[in-house]
C-alpha cells in the first residue's frame, strides 16, 4: 500500500522532458469557470432515486456513502446480529480488468448494481443475479504505456448516479454520463488540462442538480479545485481552485486572495497542491457542497513556500455554496503541510448532542491522525482527539484555536534534519470509508499505524511527469538515519469511536496476515459492521466488536455495501487482487451458490 514514486520512460514520452521550464509553466492558462454560477436545478423527485440527508431510499443504495451525508450505513436489519451465521454466498462476478487494487464501492437502483473495476472500468449487473447487462471501458492505458500519471494506482472508487445518468470519473481527468440502461456515452467533459499530471480516482457525488467532482496528482504537482457540471447538459456550472494561483495573473476569488497571503515565493510554479482527489458530502438544507483537499506539491513546505506560511486551502474541509462553488467557510486540519498529511479522507454529516447541545457536525479522520468533529455550519471547531496509536508529529489539537501542537522534530524541513515521523505518508487513515450507526451511536474507522522517515531533498528540481515531493522517504537521504522508532500499535485495525465524546469504544485489531491490511467499512441496522480486512469480508457485532462471521473474497477488499430486493436483503463487496481475479462477490441469508473454483 506504500506509495511508490513512479519513474517515466523518458525515451519514450517526449512531454516528459520537460524539466524546471519556469516560465513556461507559469504561463500556462487553466481553463477558468465561470463564476456567474447558475440556478440550482429543481431538487430531486420522490420516491426510488430521491437522495436526502440520512434518509435515502432505504432498500438502495444510491451514492457513495449511500446517503448525502455520506454514513456507509443502512437501516436494512434482515441480517443481524442473531442470524449472520446463515450469510452465504448469492453469487459472485469476476471482472473482466484487473491491473489495480479494487476501492470500488458499488451503487444499486432500481434493481441494477452499478460499479467500477480497475483502470476507470464501468459495469452493471442484474443485482439479483450478478448478470452482465452492460460494460464500457474507456481503454485507458496504463502508465508504462503512456497513460496518465497515477501516484497510487490506477485505481477508481465509484459512480455517481442522478435519474438516468450514471456518472464516472476516468484516469485521464475525463467526466462522462453514461446512459442508465444502455452504458452508452451521453456526454464528456474533459475536466483537466491534458497532458498534464492531473488524473481521477475518486467517485463522482450530486449536489444541487450539478455533478461534482475533483482530481489527484498533487505529488507531481498540480494546482487542485473541484468544478460541478449540469446533470443533464455537461456543461460547466462553477470551478472553484483549492490554492491561489500566480498573483499576476488575478485572483479568481477573493477567497484566493486571502489564500495567497498565506504562501511566500513562487508556490504556482509547480501548482500548490491541495487535489481534491476523494471526498465530498452534500447538506441539502444548509446548500453546502463539503470538500476534502490534499497535500501540498511539493510536500516540504520549505521549498513549496519558503518562509513558511498555513498554505491555505490545502489539506482542509472547505463548505462550498453548492449553487456557485463559493467558499463559505474552512477549518485547516494541517496548516502549512509538511508530510502529505491529506484532509481528502472519508467526511461524515451528522447531527449529534454534545455537552447537551445539538450539533450540527462533520466529521473527519484525515491522514494526520487526530478524529475532527467540526460544526458543519460555520466551520467552528469543537474537538479533535488523536485516533492512532502511532501520531508523533503533532502532541494533540490546542482546543482554543483548534491548530496541532507540532513536536519540535517534525518540522524536518525547516530543521534541516531529516526525522521518523508518525503517520507517514500513507496516512493514519486513508481512501477507505468508516461508517456510522445512529442506534450504537459509532462511527466505525478503518486505522493504520504507519510511520516514515521524512527528510528535505536540498537539490529540488521540477520535472513534469515525475514525483515532485521535494522530500526523500526512503533510501538516499544524506545523513545517517536514527534509529527506526518501533510503533506501538496494531499495523491495521478498527476502531468504534464515540463522535460526540471523541472517544474510542472498541477496537478490534487485524490478524497478520490473512487478515492483514484494512478495507472500508459500513454499517447496517442489524445491530452489525462489515468490513474489508486483507482477504476476508468480517462481520462484528457493532455494539462489541465481537466477530460473528468471515469470509474469503481475495486479498485488496473494498468497501461493502447492502440493499433489498424482493423482500431479500443481499451484501456486497469487490474483493480479490490481479493474481486471484478481481470479483464482485454478494451474499444473502440462506445464500447456496458455489464459490467460483470450487473451493
Ligand atoms: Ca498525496
Amino acid at each position: 500500500m506504500m506509495q511508490r514514486p513512479l519513474r517515466k520512460d523518458r525515451s519514450s514520452n517526449n512531454r516528459w522532458l520537460v524539466v524546471a521550464v519556469l516560465g513556461a509553466l507559469a504561463g500556462v492558462v487553466m481553463p477558468l469557470g465561470s463564476f456567474a454560477g447558475q440556478p440550482a436545478a429543481a431538487q430531486q423527485s420522490d420516491g426510488p432515486g430521491a437522495l436526502a440527508l440520512q434518509e435515502a431510499a432505504p432498500e438502495e443504495w444510491l451514492t457513495y456513502g449511500r446517503d448525502q451525508a455520506e454514513t456507509h450505513y443502512s437501516p436494512l436489519d434482515q441480517i443481524n446480529s442473531d442470524n449472520i451465521d446463515r450469510l452465504g454466498l448469492a453469487w459472485s462476478w469476476e471482472i473482466p480488468k484487473a491491473g489495480a487494487r479494487l476501492e470500488t464501492t458499488p451503487l444499486v437502483s432500481n434493481g441494477v448494481m452499478y460499479a467500477t473495476g480497475p483502470h476507470s472500468f464501468v459495469f452493471a449487473l442484474d443485482a439479483r443475479t450478478g448478470e452482465k447487462i452492460w460494460q464500457w471501458d474507456p481503454g485507458i492505458p496504463d502508465e508504462r504505456n503512456g497513460g496518465p500519471s497515477v501516484c497510487c494506482g490506477d485505481v477508481n472508487r465509484g459512480l455517481a448516479i442522478y435519474e438516468n445518468h450514471v456518472f464516472a470519473g476516468l484516469l485521464d481527468g475525463r467526466l462522462v454520463a453514461l446512459d442508465k440502461g444502455t452504458g452508452l456515452v451521453e456526454w464528456v467533459q474533459q475536466t483537466t488540462p491534458p497532458g498534464q499530471d492531473y488524473s481521477i480516482t475518486g467517485a463522482p457525488r450530486i449536489a444541487a442538480g450539478n455533478v461534482i467532482i475533483g482530481n489527484g496528482g498533487a505529488e507531481y504537482g498540480i494546482r487542485g479545485y473541484v468544478t460541478a457540471y449540469d446533470t443533464e447538459t455537461g456543461e460547466q456550472a462553477w470551478r472553484t481552485y483549492t490554492v491561489p494561483g500566480n498573483p499576476a495573473d488575478g485572483f479568481e476569488s477573493e477567497a484566493m486572495r486571502v489564500a495567497a497571503e498565506t504562501w511566500f515565493g513562487e508556490w504556482w510554479v509547480v501548482g500548490g497542491g491541495g487535489s481534491a482527489w476523494d471526498t465530498f458530502a452534500f447538506d441539502p438544507e444548509a446548500n453546502l457542497v463539503y470538500v476534502g483537499t490534499g497535500n501540498g506539491a511539493p510536500w516540504n513546505r520549505d521549498i513549496r513556500s519558503p518562509g513558511g506560511g498555513d498554505n491555505l486551502y490545502l489539506s482542509s474541509i472547505l463548505a462550498l455554496n453548492a449553487d456557485d462553488g463559493e467558499l463559505v467557510w474552512y477549518y485547516q486540519t494541517t496548516p502549512g503541510d509538511d508530510w502529505d498529511y491529506t484532509a481528502t479522507q472519508p467526511m461524515m454529516l451528522l447531527d449529534l448532542t454534545i455537552d447537551g447541545r445539538e450539533r450540527n457536525v462533520i466529521v473527519q479522520a484525515p491522514k494526520n491522525g487526530f478524529f475532527f468533529v467540526i460544526d458543519r455550519l460555520t466551520g467552528e471547531f469543537i474537538s479533535g482527539e488523536a485516533y492512532a496509536d502511532d501520531v508523533t508529529w503533532a502532541s494533540g489539537i490546542d482546543q482554543a484555536t483548534g491548530r496541532p501542537i507540532e513536536t519540535p522534530e517534525a518540522r524536518y524541513g525547516m530543521n534541516r534534519q531529516g526525522a521518523y515521523l508518525s503517520p507517514g505518508p500513507t496516512g493514519a487513515h486513508n481512501w477507505r470509508p468508516m461508517s456510522w450507526n445512529p442506534t450504537t451511536g459509532l462511527v466505525y474507522l478503518p486505522v493504520q499505524n504507519t510511520q516514515s522517515y521524512y527528510e528535505m531533498v536540498t537539490d529540488f528540481r521540477y520535472t513534469l511527469g515525475q514525483w515532485n515531493t521535494g522530500t526523500t522517504i526512503r533510501g538516499g537521504g544524506s545523513r545517517a538515519r536514527p534509529e527506526r522508532p518501533e510503533l506501538t500499535g496494531p499495523r491495521t485495525l478498527l476502531s468504534a469511536r464515540d463522535p460526540a465524546t471523541n472517544r474510542e469504544v472498541w477496537r478490534a485489531a487485524s490478524e497478520e496476515g490473512f487478515g492483514a491490511g484494512n478495507g472500508g467499512t459500513m454499517s447496517t441496522g442489524g445491530n452489525l459492521v462489515f468490513r474489508g480486512s486483507g482477504s476476508l469480508l468480517i462481520a462484528h457485532d457493532a455494539t462489541t466488536g465481537e466477530v460473528l462471521w468471515q469470509t474469503e473474497v481475495g486479498g485488496g477488499t473494498a468497501t461493502p455495501m447492502t440493499y433489498e430486493l424482493d423482500g431479500v436483503q443481499y451484501l456486497s463487496i469487490a474483493g480479490g487482487s490481479t493474481r486471484e481475479g478481481p470479483r464482485m462477490w454478494t451474499f444473502r441469508l440462506d445464500g447456496m451458490a458455489p464459490r467460483p473454483g470450487g473451493n
